[in-house]
């Protein structure tokens, strides 16, 4: 008799532990994932808004990204500039030059732009390019050099048009039915573009100041849920493991797309997205952070915004305890938990992990605002609808990784500069009246990049394309 009760209450116990072990295990209760209860929901847990102070950690977290810049030969710094020409012998240039810059490796003018050394020189052999001079090193080069459509013996026209259609979220082999190519030839001007896209966007995104900024994953298989081929547990089952996550970083008030990057949801990943996030952003900005209940962008925060800190002694004698790594004491970051049962939004919370609820809100009501993740989830609609491998064509894993991360790169430009945004266009001072008989223009067409001041027009992708990304940043003012 002692021996059955002994082993019912082992048994118990292990059930017990099982319970908790599974409720922990649980995947994250902001995926939304189907939770099926049998039983009547029961009542929720009040969870006080004071969390606990963070303890800090013992060591700061190691990030690969970090790591690998470290290891990187340090891109030496830019060469001191060379004197400017101004050359005021002869008639002036009637070809404007100002926006390139010598591409010669051997040329003391290389990579500067607009220095006055070049020249216009024609179109050789008729072609549909200018051919430059630089009289430093006596070169020649021609207008697209570095740029995508250089060398292309396709016409600059199609390939542009072509390219727009991928960013318009024409996937690659309906471009190729369109414009009558090889599937395998749009991808090749894909794999080019997204390069080029890549260094336009580094070129640009550098020291831009924030007050905010919204994290936020999506995977690549909505569609397929959607049509049911697979169930939304079984979906996020397969993702979370896959590389198949989407990860976008935003500031909400210019609606500028920061980050946009393809991976797993992993701290790893989490931490490669904060890692470029501050990268982006001015050495000296900590901006408010908001993102979903994800657990791992905390550590990831804390990898890239954290600082040692010597906590006080305890006691008048002894050794001095050991320095925490802890969150930069202007760091602000909080959370927004949303909890999904039987697919319907049952319950928005909101979470202050590093400083106060108060202090949160305190830099949200500057814009009117209440704590969300809307606009970075308004994003993922966009790119939903912008970058075909994500959107509507999937139906099948494997099928969406052609070219996802070239989309993505194609996409990030497209948006930020390219693509004017109704949130943050601008009242004209007086309608402008149009020439047709539509109603006067009431608004000045703004993209995110020039609400948050990198630019002050709105870029075609002709220009985007044409653009010659100099190798390093050039001076202001010159
Ligand atoms: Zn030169």
């Amino acid at each position: 008799m002692v021996s059955h009760l002994f082993f019912y209450q082992l048994m118990f116990l292990g059930l017990l532990w099982l319970c908790v072990m599974l409720h922990s295990a649980w995947p994250n209760e902001c995926t939304g994932g189907d939770q099926r209860p049998s039983k009547p929901l029961p009542p929720l847990r009040k969870r006080s808004r004071d969390l606990k102070p963070f303890p800090g950690l013992t060591r700061k977290p190691h990030c690969t990204a970090c790591e690998q810049a470290a290891q990187e030969p340090a891109g030496l710094p830019p060469p001191l500039p060379p004197p400017l020409i101004t050359s005021s012998r002869g008639r002036p240039r009637e070809v404007d030059t100002s926006q390139h810059f010598c591409p010669n490796s051997d040329c003391d003018y290389r990579g500067w732009v607009g220095w006055g050394n070049l020249s216009a020189n024609g179109h050789p052999s008729g072609g549909p390019w200018r051919q430059l001079y630089c009289s430093q090193c006596e070169g020649y080069f021609l207008e697209t050099r570095g740029t995508p459509l250089y060398g292309k013996r396709v016409s600059p026209d199609r390939l542009v048009w072509a390219v727009g259609a991928l960013a318009e979220g024409l996937g690659i082999r309906a471009v190729a039915r369109v414009f009558e190519v090889d599937p395998n030839t749009v991808l090749g001007w894909l794999v080019e573009v997204a390069e080029h896209a890549a260094a336009f966007s580094q070129y640009f995104l550098h020291d831009v100041r924030v007050t905010q900024v919204q994290l936020d994953e999506l995977f690549a298989l909505l569609s397929a849920v959607k049509t049911g081929e697979v169930s939304e547990v079984q979906a996020l089952k397969r993702l979370s493991r896959s590389p198949h996550w989407v990860w976008a970083a935003m500031d909400p008030e210019s609606k500028l797309l920061l980050v946009i990057d393809v991976g797993d949801r992993t701290l790893a990943m989490a931490q490669r997205v904060v890692h470029h996030g501050a990268q982006v952003l001015a050495p000296d900005c900590a901006p408010l952070f908001l993102t979903d209940g994800f657990r791992e962008y905390m550590t990831a925060l804390l990898t890239h915004y954290g600082v040692w800190v010597q906590p006080p002694r305890r006691q008048a004698q002894g050794p001095l305890p050991k320095p925490r790594w802890m969150p930069l004491p202007q760091l602000l970051y909080a959370q927004v938990v949303k909890t999904v049962r039987r697919r319907r939004l049952i319950r928005v919370r909101h979470r202050g992990v590093c400083g106060t609820l108060e202090a949160v809100q305190q830099v949200l009501a500057a814009c009117g605002w209440q704590i969300n993740t809307a606009f970075v989830e308004r994003l993922n609609l966009s790119i939903r609808q912008h970058v075909a491998a994500i959107g509507r064509r999937v139906t099948t894993l494997c099928k969406g990784e052609d070219g996802l991360q070239q989309q993505l790169a194609l996409y990030h430009v497209y948006y930020n500069f390219c693509l004017p945004n109704a949130s943050v266009r601008l009242p004209l001072p007086q309608p402008e009246p149009t020439h047709g008989s539509g109603s006067a223009k009431q608004w000045r067409p703004r993209t995110p990049a020039m609400a948050a001041g990198l630019t002050d027009r709105v870029w075609s992708l002709r220009e985007v394309l044409l653009f010659r990304v100099p190798p390093w940043p050039q001076p202001v003012g010159v």
